[in-house]
């Protein structure tokens, strides 16, 4: 009974924190009476569903009930867990201002709904939907109904806007991001993942379009970048006086890749990904040999290793200083010189 009460208490925070709960799985198998042996050494496995129809999650008024801290969150002990921090945005201290006064009033022409009494605040960063913090300047994938209906693109977060006294601003959301569009549609041929360039193409976009922060790379391999011994040591968080090797980026700062093999927001990422290269039979027989080849190369070398220890008797691995490797390495090439006859 404990144990029920214990379990619907989790569901009930997992729910309120914003998690999905599989509504498939919420018949407790606790509530099953199992009407023979067989059936209680066997406990049904809980269905599991690939339909997203099937996840859900609690509704905006009990979501926003939990943020910040009151009675609810006392009760369930999400007091210290942490506030919901979706669309919360940090002001960036700048006085609120005129559109034509920030970089969006720079980029667009006046807006005919705003007049000069009309002010905005701009913002450091923004925690999107998926809890990502994104600042100004970050790499994101935002939703861009125009010319790309249903469609996503890789963009550059320009500035965070909140119009003063709106609703979103008294909740501390923003009311339109900036985003910069960075063009994705070359891939390079190194890393096979998409080159990035930022285009002169700016949308003023809702929060809910932005989907998610993407981790950008310098292309290191076109600018031939090195490594030199720049990065400190710290040892118990001290700074010490070696350094380590650092990559020293050189040449052009924005010549950027998006990393598509990043694993969180997968989803999202994996519609840029750069397809691999169809291999032609010859290509795929002759990988497939070199492995099969090098596999019974290790095992060759691992028997004859073994034959070498047991002719060589007890006393012999008694031996002080006598290493298995050189043996090793020994069998290895004898073995290679063998093949090759
Ligand atoms: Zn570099």
């Amino acid at each position: 009974m404990n144990r029920y009460w214990e379990n619907l208490g989790n569901r009930i925070r997992h729910l309120l924190s914003g998690g999905l709960i599989n509504i498939l799985a919420l018949a407790d198998p606790q509530d099953a009476q199992p009407d023979t042996a067989t059936n209680a050494a066997n406990p049904p496995p809980t269905p599991f569903s690939f339909s997203a129809a099937d996840w859900h999650t609690a509704g905006a008024s009990p979501l926003n009930l939990m943020r910040g801290s009151n009675t609810a969150t006392h009760y369930l002990g999400l007091d210290e867990w942490g506030e919901l921090k979706t669309g919360r945005c940090t002001w960036d201290k700048v006085p609120a201002r005129p559109f034509e006064s920030t970089i969006s009033g720079r980029v667009f022409a006046p807006i005919a709904q705003w007049s000069t009494q009309t002010l905005f605040k701009t913002n450091a960063d923004v925690h999107l939907q998926n809890g990502d913090k994104c600042t100004i300047g970050q790499f994101v994938i935002a939703k861009h109904g125009d010319a790309n209906f249903g469609g996503t693109v890789t963009a550059r977060v320009e500035e965070i806007l909140q119009l003063q006294g709106s609703p979103s601003e008294r909740s501390g959301m923003p009311d339109f991001i900036l985003i910069r569009i960075a063009a994705s549609d070359h891939a390079d041929d190194i890393y096979r993942m998409p080159q990035l360039s930022l285009k002169n193409q700016y949308y003023l976009v809702e929060f809910k379009d932005v989907l998610c922060t993407v981790n950008v790379q310098h292309n290191c391999s076109a600018n031939s970048c090195t490594t030199a011994k720049t990065r400190p040591v710290f040892q118990e968080r001290e700074i010490t006086e070696s350094v380590r090797d650092a990559v020293h980026h050189v040449g052009a700062p924005f010549d950027l890749v998006l990393n598509t093999a990043q694993m969180r927001d997968a989803i999202h990422v994996q519609q840029f990904r750069v397809p691999c290269v169809v291999l032609d039979e010859v290509a795929e027989e002759r990988i497939i040999e070199a492995s099969v080849r090098r596999e019974i190369d290790v095992r060759k070398v691992r028997s004859a290793a073994k034959a070498v220890q047991a002719a060589a008797g007890g006393t012999a691995n008694k031996r002080a200083g006598a290493p298995a490797h050189p043996q090793r390495l020994r069998v290895l090439k004898e073995s290679g010189s063998a093949r090759g006859k």
